[in-house]
């Protein structure tokens, strides 16, 4: 089994350098310009959505949610705790987003001595020398271990984990605290902002429900027609809602069930959108969910991945890896078709130039190797901090480090390299 990995292997990198070793001698692409990529638009289009759901839900949480609290639930004491926990978390947010968002670009670097002196561990070229990029602006800047080229960014981002089109940025060495900050905060603050709201909200579907659904209009328009079914249970039921909030506002007797003073139904009531079920706080409510299931999605997937010594970038390399090898296996080794990627790593390995004239060789390492693991501890803290309060704060920054490697996989690719230069 081993061994026909190796071969897999070694047929995919020589495959993999052949097509290399053609597109080296070719001018650069051409790109399509930065603002017609689809996850630069996506970004702008998220973030816009982002920023409406900020704006709208400080609204409905802090004046309106933060009202219902102290007026209807006679309870000003614990609004005001509410509201100003509120308001801290989320100025919290804005400066870990802002740590991501505003951080400059990475400006172009050299390799430093060791790496030109060929005496540390560092991705090479397949004659040994250092990785240059010549996309966008980079001018044949240097290529570190850990450094990708974005091209939403249109840089070369040391430590590179992934570019996030909800904040469009990358999360890289310089902004992964404070990602990791961010989704942290996220998840308290949507928590908070959506305990007092979904009772409520769920009250005003129940309304809603109440009142229009089995009238005879509903059942005219809607309920009796075959385009109800055409989306499926989802779009009949979603749908229904939908239409049941317009009838509900446009009924000739329009008191409310939910409305619990003179002052719930005026317009000028300061819980206005509470006191009457409308779709703004509905909708907040759904998207605020969402937005808080993708954080805790991604901070389980951060934490998991950072304790494993891990990237987004390699556990994406790892599963393009195992399925290249069980694709070549299934061809039976011939002929195997150049791969546009080749997901393995190659390295320029140092040997003692004594023993060997060469002072090293270039050695593939396979993205399964766990090249960065220092074990889940360390590799913790090198990401977040020493101590527990340094996990929480932006500007404590990760102190991952391109030449600090696994000393086991180190001494599994000096003896490559020494099988290599003999
Ligand atoms: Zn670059
Ligand atoms: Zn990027």
């Amino acid at each position: 089994m081993a061994r026909v990995q190796e071969e897999v292997g070694e047929a995919l990198v020589g495959a993999a350098e052949a097509t290399r070793a053609v597109s080296t001698s070719l001018p650069p692409r051409r790109r399509s310009p930065r603002y017609l990529r689809v996850n630069v638009v996506l970004g702008k289009v998220i973030l816009a959505l982002l920023v409406l759901l900020a704006w709208k839900g400080f609204e409905l949480v802090v004046i309106q949610t933060g009202s219902y609290i102290a007026l209807v639930q006679q309870r000003p004491l614990l609004a005001r705790v509410y509201q100003a926990q509120f308001i801290v978390w989320y100025l919290w947010l804005f400066y870990c987003f802002f740590s991501v968002y505003l951080v400059p670009r990475p400006t172009p670097s050299k390799p430093p001595p060791d790496v030109v002196s060929r005496s540390v561990i560092f991705e090479c070229t397949p004659d040994g020398e250092p990785v240059r990029c010549f996309e966008d602006d980079c001018a044949g800047a240097w290529k570190s271990l850990r450094t990708r080229h974005c091209r939403d960014c249109g840089v070369c981002q040391p430590g590179f984990d992934h570019h996030c089109p909800f904040m469009d940025a990358c999360v890289s060495a310089n902004t992964f605290k404070a990602f990791a900050c961010f989704l942290f905060t996220t998840l308290p603050l949507m928590g908070f902002a959506e305990i007092p709201l979904m009772p409520i909200q769920l009250q005003a579907v129940r309304e809603v429900v109440r009142v229009t659904w089995s009238t005879e209009a509903m059942r005219e328009d809607w309920w009796s027609r075959w385009w109800s079914w055409a989306g499926g249970p989802v779009w009949r039921y979603g749908a229904a809602l939908l239409l049941g909030y317009r009838r509900y506002h446009q009924r000739d007797n329009a008191s409310s069930s939910l409305a619990i003073d003179a002052l719930s139904s005026s317009p000028s009531s300061p819980y206005a959108s509470l006191a009457t079920p409308h779709l703004t706080p509905l909708l907040l409510v759904v998207s605020g969910g969402f937005v808080w299931w993708v954080a805790v999605a991604m901070t389980t997937t951060i934490i998991n991945n950072a304790r494993r010594g891990l990237s987004t970038v390699q556990v994406e390399r790892i599963r393009r890896w195992k399925l290249l090898s069980r694709e070549a296996r299934s061809t039976s080794l011939s002929p195997i078709p150049a791969p546009a990627y080749d997901p393995r790593i190659r390295l320029w390995v140092p040997l003692p130039r004594e023993e060997y004239p060469d002072g090293g060789a270039v050695v593939h390492v396979d993205p399964t190797e766990p090249l960065f693991d220092l074990g889940a501890r360390q590799n913790w803290r090198l990401l977040m901090g020493e101590h527990v309060w340094q996990w929480f704060v932006p500007w404590i920054k990760t102190q991952i480090d391109d030449f600090q490697l696994n000393p086991e996989v180190v001494r599994k690719l000096q003896d490559e390299a020494r099988k290599r230069s003999t």
